[in-house]
């Protein structure tokens, strides 16, 4: 029985005020939720949303990471200070990452050992692009994507991964992927992982992400292979996500 976890993408949205609200609201609904919850702030907000949350279920994570270790890389953040903080997740090669600052497969699947060797879980996002989806090439570009990140750290590693599906044309537009196409592609996923172990395709959390709100989420968490959500805009409101984390 895999447990549902559910995850906040803040993206490049918060201030101290806003950090304090939302972790606030957050943990005053939590004695309710029984999913696994951890909200991803952006790096200067981090140390504030962990020392929040201390003592509380809620766990944090950061959006992105370095593929180096310390030296002269200016602006960036590796897995040693992110650990430094106290926070144990990171996301992995999120659409915006991999579209706008040409992140490719591999500079991702580098990510994902480099988080690893440091003990955090990344969470791994895959998704295609609507005009891939359109092309029929959904199920070719994800085998990619995880291929990728399999070649690079072996299938055994994905005992500490967490996936996204994320399909690009449902990220911030209100158009959300119907239960039987998150469902399908999932399946997908999981059954890629099950040519290499079964086991660990069993045990893989598959999150499914892209205009998750408090209103479909019962029906997407509900699919059998869609183990919760990561979620970006209805994760700014405690409310709105405090529903999808019961949703579970
Ligand atoms: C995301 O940023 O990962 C995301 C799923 O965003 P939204 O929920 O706003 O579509």
């Amino acid at each position: 029985m895999r447990q549902t976890i559910v995850a906040g993408n803040w993206k490049m949205n918060a201030s101290k005020e806003m950090v304090n609200t939302l972790i606030m609201g957050v943990l005053s609904g939590m004695d309710t939720v029984k999913a696994r919850v951890i909200v991803c702030p952006p790096f200067p907000y981090l140390s504030q949303a962990e020392a929040l949350a201390t003592h509380s279920q809620l766990q944090i994570g950061a959006q992105n990471l370095s593929p180096n270790a310390a030296g002269a890389f200016t602006g960036e953040v590796n897995a040693e200070m992110i650990k430094d903080f106290g926070v144990t997740y990171v996301i992995v090669g999120h659409s915006e990452r991999r579209t706008l600052y040409g992140e490719s497969d591999e500079i991702v699947a580098e990510k994902v050992r480099a988080a690893l060797e440091n003990d955090l879980t990344p969470l791994l996002c895959v998704g295609e692009l609507l005009a891939q989806r359109e092309a029929g090439n959904t199920e070719a570009v994800v085998a990619q994507q995880i291929n990728a990140v399999i070649k690079r750290v072996g299938v055994e590693a994905f005992k500490n991964i967490i996936i996204a599906y994320e399909p690009v044309w449902a990220i911030g537009t209100g158009v959300v992927a119907t239960p039987k196409q998150a469902q399908d592609t999932h399946a997908f996923i999981r059954n890629l992982l099950t040519e290499h172990d079964t086991n660990i395709a069993q045990g893989v959390p598959i999150l499914y992400g892209g205009s998750m709100n408090p209103d479909n989420a019962q029906e997407l968490i509900g699919c059998e292979d869609i183990d919760g959500g990561l979620v970006g805009g209805a994760s700014l409101k405690a409310h709105d996500f405090l529903r999808i984390c019961r949703a579970g």
